[in-house]
């Protein structure tokens, strides 16, 4: 499936990984499970699994982790390899390109180890099927020879555990998604956690913050500890220009309204989705490639950075019919309540990776 790159270099709020962050992001990734904030449902889950597997002297089985950029992913493979004492081989779907390329690094794979790979959903169908036998029977499927001499070899390899992260689960094709045995959705974070978050960054970092402008830093952040750090960084410089080097509260405040990020978090192109859906489209429901073209967005970008947290904090429903603006939305906005297509009520809130 094609996948199109996007430039989210002028969005203070992007989730995407960008490389200015590179060496703080080091920096800042919790390396033990206890150290790692929130997520308690997938931590519980994921200890259980580790100490299981630890007790009976195999590798953990295969684990996928979903959800939204930047609320932890590579950082949560990397703890479950530290946690099992074993080494981590990272990689990304797009980076892989012919069978050859995953073969060697199958091969070369330590007993026991975590081969990670993010945006597994971008891997090319062929060299997913290597992975197939390498998942279940730790076995790489080669044809040797051409024609009617051509025979199917089986070569053993290490046995491993595969971290496959995704932000779109739903795209992931059947064979690859039922060979993980376990599942995890990680969730947007809560501000408290978000606020946890940014002050372990801030200790490392040796920015002093206050509680409060820990807090105001947290709601602002839209559930994304990627976003959480990154504000940090860029109010300690107001911090340190305009006060007295002190993240307050006063000064984390003034500092976001100057980078146009409202008290939800909200930037200005999440103001511009919610403005068009009321504005031209009644309030919706409009469907989602229309509403990309109107905000000259990708439809992608939409789903995967925009929507997630528009629809935690109930601006947003998606309904089958389409992209409807809540009541909320409009009195955020400050906007009459008044849509001409009065939306339906939401059959449900459907999850990220299900459209
Ligand atoms: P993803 O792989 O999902 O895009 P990352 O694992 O790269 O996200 O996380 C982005 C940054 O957010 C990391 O550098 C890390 O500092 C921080 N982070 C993510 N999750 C947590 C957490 N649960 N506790 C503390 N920091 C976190």
């Amino acid at each position: 499936m094609e996948t199109t790159e996007f430039d989210f270099e002028d969005r203070m709020v992007s989730t995407e990984y960008t490389g200015v962050d590179s060496d703080i992001e080091l920096s800042l990734r919790p390396k033990q499970l206890e150290d790692y904030i929130g997520q308690e449902k997938a931590k519980d889950i994921l200890s259980v699994y580790i100490d299981s597997a630890k007790l009976r002297g195999e590798p953990l089985d295969h684990v996928l982790l979903y959800g939204p950029p930047g609320l932890g992913k590579t950082t949560l493979s990397n703890i479950i390899a530290n946690e099992m004492n074993v080494n981590i081989r990272t990689t990304s779907g797009p980076a892989i390109e012919k069978q050859g390329d995953l073969a060697a690094i199958l091969t070369s794979l330590n007993e026991g180890d975590v081969l990670f790979i993010d945006e597994i959903h971008r891997l090319p169908r062929a060299v997913e099927e290597i992975l197939y036998p390498a998942m279940e029977d730790y076995a790489l499927d080669i044809i040797i020879g051409k024609g009617p001499s051509a025979r199917n070899v089986r070569l053993p390899i290490p046995k491993f555990t595969l971290i496959g992260a995704t932000t779109r689960a739903g795209q992931l094709t059947t064979p690859l998604r039922d060979r993980f045995g376990v599942l995890l959705k990680l969730q947007l974070y809560t501000p408290e956690e978000l606020s946890t978050i940014v002050k372990r960054s801030a200790t490392i970092l040796d920015i002093p913050a206050e509680d409060g402008g820990a807090l105001e830093i947290a709601t602002r952040s839209r559930g994304t500890p990627r976003i959480a750090n990154r504000l940090l960084k860029r109010i300690r410089d107001f911090a340190i220009v305009r006060g007295d080097g002190i993240i307050t509260t006063e000064i984390a405040r003034s500092a976001l309204d100057k980078l146009e990020i409202d008290a939800l978090g909200l930037d200005n192109t999440d103001r511009q989705m919610l403005t068009a859906i009321i504005q031209y489209y009644g309030g919706g429901p409009v469907g989602l490639e229309t509403l990309a073209a109107t905000i000259g967005e990708e439809a992608i970008t939409i789903e995967d950075v925009y929507e997630p947290y528009l629809m935690q904090i109930g601006f947003l429903s998606r309904t089958p019919r389409g992209r409807c603006a809540t009541r909320l939305a409009y009195d955020h906005l400050g906007l009459p309540f008044t849509p001409e297509t009065v939306a339906e009520p939401p059959i449900t809130f459907l999850p990220q990776d299900e459209h």
